[in-house]
């Protein structure tokens, strides 16, 4: 069978999104390297703060990952407890 090798460079927000992507499509054994510049994966330029000052700038019913479930964003937010 087939190995797929993918490599995605930066671990920030569209390289997470991607290779989770891959994870859910992809049926045959694969590798996925995803190469980042810090060990901080999935944080990035806008993620990388924990201020509350900063808010969302799409509703949160906007930013599902899968477009077969376009409100698994809005549920995850409410499945946190948040402070
Ligand atoms: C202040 C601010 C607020 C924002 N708010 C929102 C918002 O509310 N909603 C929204 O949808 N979007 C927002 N954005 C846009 C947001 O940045 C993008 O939606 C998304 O985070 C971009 O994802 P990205 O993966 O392209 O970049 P990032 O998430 O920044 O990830 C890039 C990654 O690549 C890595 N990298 C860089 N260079 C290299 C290299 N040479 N080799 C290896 N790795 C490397 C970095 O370390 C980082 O981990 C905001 C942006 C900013 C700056």
């Amino acid at each position: 069978m087939q190995r797929y090798q993918f490599a995605i460079v930066g671990g920030g927000f569209s390289g997470l999104a991607v290779a989770a992507q891959l994870l859910q499509q992809v049926r045959q054994p694969a590798r996925i390297c995803l190469i980042n510049r810090s060990a901080r994966f999935g944080r990035g330029l806008a993620y990388g703060t924990n201020s509350s000052s900063l808010v969302l700038n799409v509703p949160a019913a906007r930013m599902s990952l899968y477009p077969d479930s376009p409100d698994d964003f809005a549920e995850y937010l409410c499945r946190r407890e948040l402070p």
